[in-house]
């Protein structure tokens, strides 16, 4: 038998053992039901994790109905990306900072988080909030009422042992 020949016959005897063999996988799951891997996001959203971190954002808060920052710059100096932009109001009392201008353009965020962590108001807090696809890249730049928006009302913190004596 020439080569062509015997590729050919091995051809036609795949076909015959792919075809059961792909029929036996279907057949196995629609009997045996295994769980579903897949979601069907929207409708159903997997619960995140209680310790996710998501984009920075500016929670209000409830006392004063604004953000508790202060305009000094930390997180503008060390975000890698150089992508925070802190501009202070200029104020009759000193004492109260506040920003006239906060933006972060979160299309090259990267999420580390560094920011918040040198917040020294721990103001700038990682949002829950992961839906934040658009078409265009200039909406991407979060002003501060968008990050105030992301961040939601500030939770009450919890009591220290400290404030609990007092
Ligand atoms: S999370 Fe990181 S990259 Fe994003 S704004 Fe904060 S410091 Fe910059
Ligand atoms: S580090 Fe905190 S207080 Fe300072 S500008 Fe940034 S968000 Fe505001």
């Amino acid at each position: 038998m020439c080569d062509l020949k015997r590729a050919l016959f091995k051809d036609i005897i795949n076909v015959f053992v792919s075809i059961p063999k792909g029929l036996a996988v279907t057949v196995k799951n629609w009997f045996f039901t295994r769980p579903a891997v897949t979601e069907l996001y929207p409708e159903e959203r997997r619960e995140l994790p209680e310790r996710y971190r998501g984009v920075p954002s500016l929670p209000v808060d409830p006392v004063t109905g604004r953000s508790r920052c202060i305009a000094c710059g930390a997180c503008a100096r060390i975000c890698p990306e150089q992508i925070i932009k802190v501009v202070p109001e200029k104020g009759e009392d000193p004492k109260d900072r506040k920003p006239a201008e906060f933006t972060i353009d979160i299309s090259r965020c990267m999420w580390c988080g560094l920011c918040s962590e040198v917040c020294p108001k721990d103001c700038l807090k990682p949002a829950r909030d992961f839906e934040l696809a658009c078409y265009k890249r200039e909406d991407m730049i979060y002003k501060l009422e968008d990050l105030m928006r992301l961040g939601g009302i500030l939770k009450p913190e919890p009591e220290t042992e400290d404030k609990k004596e007092n």
